[in-house]
């Protein structure tokens, strides 16, 4: 009795198998599924390079509609604009201009931040995400400042990648802002717009930061970065892009504009 129910276990296991086997040799001769995005991406990249001429029309629109673009991070110093950047991550402007406001009137500068202490910290963040890392960043960053800069903001892409919760996209942003240096931050917005619009496709922020820098004249580099921020927060929206009111409308290469 024992040995037919192992020998039908065996044809069970066995036909299993087959089974996986044929389901797995089907899926692979399955045509890849055809999708909006997919197709959209594929008609990019065959799509017509921006020509300099371009370029240059484009960021000459967009200086004439916003001459002295502002970003929307509010701050008072250096330092300052260094934390808000630190707490943005993955957090809106709006967000953590609202508990920074009370944060930097009682500590502007590293040493007034570890005086306030860690725990203090957390109470004035607490409604921005992923506070409690981000309040051990904000300490330790400015113990760092104190310690081998002086209790200055260093002015080079490696030393401030190299304090605490700050990476490629905030020394970008703070050497772009508080030192006027002609870097380009890609944050979500600059990444959709850069992808989008056929300016500098790429797969990761670095290869779109690389492209844009290459493409866009230097005379346009130092407010750049702000105009294709606001362009993605305020008419690229990444669900429905206002296609209609786009200033560089006839220049885009998406697709799938709607204009
Ligand atoms: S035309 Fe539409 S998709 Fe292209 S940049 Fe303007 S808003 Fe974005």
């Amino acid at each position: 009795m024992a040995k037919i129910i192992r020998s039908q276990r065996i044809k069970n296991a066995r036909v299993q198998a087959l089974s996986k086997k044929s389901a797995a040799k089907t899926s692979a001769k399955k045509p890849a599924v055809k999708t909006p995005a997919r197709a959209a991406r594929k008609s990019l990249k065959a799509a017509k390079r921006w020509t300099p001429a371009e370029v240059r029309e484009a960021f000459t629109r967009f200086r004439k509609a916003n001459p002295e673009p502002k970003g929307e991070l509010e701050h008072l110093n250096p330092y300052t604009l260094l934390v808000a950047v630190v707490l943005s991550a993955q957090a809106t402007d709006a967000g953590v201009n609202k508990a920074t406001r009370a944060l930097f009137a009682v500590a502007d500068t590293p040493q007034k931040m570890l005086d306030l202490g860690e725990e203090r910290l957390r109470d004035y963040i607490k409604t921005v995400g992923l506070y409690r890392t981000k309040a051990k960043n904000v300490i330790a960053l400015s113990e760092k400042l104190i310690t081998e800069f002086g209790s200055e903001v260093p002015r080079t892409r490696a030393e401030i990648e190299s304090l605490p919760g700050a990476g490629r996209k905030t020394a970008n942003v703070v050497l772009n802002m508080a030192f006027g240096e002609y870097t380009m931050a890609v944050d979500t917005h600059v990444f959709r717009v850069g992808n989008r619009t056929g300016l500098a496709p790429g797969n990761t922020p670095l290869e779109v930061e690389l492209g844009l820098e290459k493409v866009i004249p230097s005379e346009f580099m130092l407010h750049a970065h702000h105009w294709l921020i606001l362009h993605g927060r305020y008419t690229c929206l990444a669900r429905t892009p206002r296609c209609e009111v786009c200033l560089i409308n006839d220049l885009c290469r998406w697709p799938e504009k709607t204009v």
